[in-house]
């Protein structure tokens, strides 16, 4: 091989490399890190603190590393991705959105309280006018002081982690609904066979929420929730979606081998608006049912509020 080939042999190979390191870079938004600590963990992805004397992130940091793992296999991928710590009066200049310390994700990033959750407090603050024998389940598995940062933390940093792998290819699903249901499927999927000592932390607030009614929820409709999400519903009424989902996503996975975790976060990237059109409620049901199943169909046809 003549020296010349040999040089640029390597120019190609190091130019490759340099792209695949900045298609990296590009895909996590590190425009929110500025001003953040870095910690120094076991693990593969990115830990970042906006304070580094609260320690409250050894144990989510664990689990957020077995589910990384769970779902890489899962989806036949390794996904990259960093975690952020952020106290509450620190929340708006690094988080996306409100509420302070509710996990979110976006963009490569996982965001998460590093004190208590604003939503937590509330929520704690409500239930604790309540009669005694109403706080029987809770107590057992949240404390006697109950604290909710236990599900609201713990439990749906998983559900956000989720989001990132479909988020990584596309970010408009048809139906906001079916995203929700793609990451509560993935957390509880991972929790039920990997983190089975979590499963009453998931699972007993929400069978608290669901048990309580309908009387929370102003708008119930499916076309109510793509149409308000986040922004234009109360936080207790778009709680009551996310607990209609995960009453869904349970029953789902109680009968069905993982694969169909696989064929809905497909069928996210497959049908997401950046590269396809808009489909009508009767061709996302058709779709729904031969390329994920019929139980994710059923949700659409069988939604109670019409
Ligand atoms: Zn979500």
């Amino acid at each position: 091989m003549k020296k010349s080939t040999l040089t640029n042999l390597i120019a190609i190979l190091l130019c490759c490399l340099t792209t695949h390191v900045q298609g990296q870079e590009s895909w996590i938004d590190t425009s929110i890190h500025s001003g953040l600590i870095e910690l120094k963990t076991d693990y593969t992805f990115k830990t970042l603190v906006s304070n580094d004397s609260i320690k409250t992130t050894t144990e989510t940091l664990k689990n957020l590393n077995t589910a990384k793992l769970y779902f890489d296999k899962i989806f036949q991928t390794d996904l990259d991705f960093a975690v952020l710590f952020i106290e509450n009066r620190e929340w708006y200049k690094h988080a996306y959105f409100p509420p302070p310390g509710l996990p979110q994700a976006g963009k490569g990033n996982v965001i998460l309280g590093l004190d208590k959750s604003i939503v937590s407090m509330e929520v704690e603050k409500m239930i604790s006018q309540l009669p005694e024998q109403y706080l029987a389940s809770l107590k057992p598995v949240y404390g006697a002081k109950i604290n909710l940062d236990l599900f609201y933390r713990e439990t749906l940093s998983i559900h956000e982690l989720a989001h990132l792998y479909h988020f990584k290819e596309g970010t408009k699903p048809q139906r906001k609904w079916l995203q929700e249901l793609f990451a509560t499927m993935s957390m509880y999927s991972f929790i039920k066979e990997k983190a089975n000592l979590s499963y009453q932390l998931m699972n007993t607030y929400p069978e608290f929420v669901i048990q309580s009614g309908d009387r929370m929820a102003e708008f119930k409709t499916l076309k109510d929730f793509e149409e308000k999400y986040v922004q234009k519903l109360t936080p207790q009424n778009y709680e009551w979606f996310q607990m209609q989902f995960y009453k869904n996503a349970k029953s789902i996975l109680d009968s069905n081998k993982t694969d169909i975790l696989i064929k809905l976060r497909e069928f996210l990237i497959n049908t997401d608006l950046s590269n396809t059109k808009a489909l009508t409620d009767s061709e996302l049901s058709t779709r729904l049912e031969k390329e994920v199943g019929k139980e994710v169909t059923h949700i659409l046809t069988n939604w109670k509020y019409k």
